[in-house]
């Protein structure tokens, strides 16, 4: 299995999840004493947020190129991006190593797809919800997809600058999701992508008529598929 270079800490509430969930795929497909062989970068999340903040994505992108650099010089054998948000500077980061990057958002539309799902609604940061960059990868691969209706789509990016990235997990705010992902299926989603990484320890298939897309679990998914499909070691 290649080592598995992960950008993480955006924010380590969910790269804590997902290294929990690389670790127990591993036991559980091979057995024994195995685990998923990782490198974790996990950045200070204070930064990234005040990147986000001003706008500043030249600076997050040349940030998070230069800790991608220093994994792949540190010998992981592919890479990945432990936030789907942060996937905005995703060229410069694939642009600054050898190494195959696994794009959170192409790992997630291809198991939508695989899903038979061709309508998909889609939860996470404003930035995500709002900008081009994730919803056209989406398109990219046949998806049609839904954002919520704007006061909705700012309760879930609340909920998550205010509450998951910091460890809270309410009740009220898992309310408010379902209502909101009530209403994408009412409008046609026919399944739900919870794009976010955090969003997974909150909100469960058993919140939702529809199915949900987590990523989180897709992206360990795909990044583990990657690192097998290699020479051992
Ligand atoms: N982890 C989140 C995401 O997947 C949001 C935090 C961040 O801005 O990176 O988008």
């Amino acid at each position: 299995m290649k080592t598995i270079g992960v950008l993480g800490g955006m924010s380590w509430e969910s790269t804590a999840e997902w290294y929990r969930l690389a670790n127990e795929r591993v036991r559980s497909r091979r057995g024994g004493y195995h685990s998923a062989r990782l490198l974790i970068d996990s950045v200070d999340f204070a930064e990234i947020e005040a990147l986000q903040a001003s706008g500043d994505w030249e600076a997050a992108g040349r940030l998070l190129a230069r800790h991608a650099t220093g994994l792949e010089r540190a010998g992981a054998g592919v890479l990945v991006l432990c936030t789907n948000t942060m996937h905005i500077v995703a060229e410069s980061i694939e642009a600054a190593v050898s190494i195959p990057f696994i794009h959170i958002a192409d790992a997630t539309a291809e198991t939508v797809i695989a899903a038979g799902v061709r309508t998909v609604g889609l939860l996470g940061t404003a930035f995500t919800m709002e900008q081009a960059f994730y919803r056209d990868r989406l398109a990219a691969h046949g998806l049609e997809v839904l954002v919520p209706e704007a006061a909705e789509r700012q309760i879930v990016h609340q909920v998550i600058y205010e509450e998951l990235v910091h460890g809270v997990v309410s009740d009220s705010s898992r309310d408010a999701y379902r209502r909101i992902i009530d209403a994408l299926a009412d409008r046609g989603a026919e399944g739900v992508i919870l794009g976010c990484t955090e969003i997974e320890l909150l909100i469960s298939s058993a919140d939702s008529a529809v199915p949900v897309f987590p990523t989180t679990a897709i992206h360990v998914d795909a990044a583990l598929r990657a690192a097998e499909d290699g020479q051992e070691g």
